[in-house]
């Protein structure tokens, strides 16, 4: 799991560093990491998000996309 030290920060674009020390384990899904910004001073929490389940997402939202097309094109079935 590679979390970066640093982030720019969404408002000012500043860097965001990292305040959450990096578990004796490692990042797991679901953890939430705590960004300061140097520009703002704004706090961002994170969370840790699954790569793979985020792949699954988009592959959802795709079939679902294909779902509606099927409907559209006439296809009532029953
Ligand atoms: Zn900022």
């Amino acid at each position: 799991m590679d979390i970066p030290a640093t982030i720019t920060c969404i408002d000012c674009g500043a860097d965001a560093h990292r305040l959450t020390p990096e578990p004796e384990d490692g990042w797991e899904v679901g953890d939430i990491v705590a960004y300061r910004c140097a520009g703002c001073l704004d706090r961002w929490d994170l969370v840790v998000a699954d790569p793979e389940e985020s792949a699954r997402s988009e592959a959802a939202a795709f079939d679902l996309r294909q779902w509606l097309a099927d409907r559209q094109s006439g296809n009532t079935g029953a």
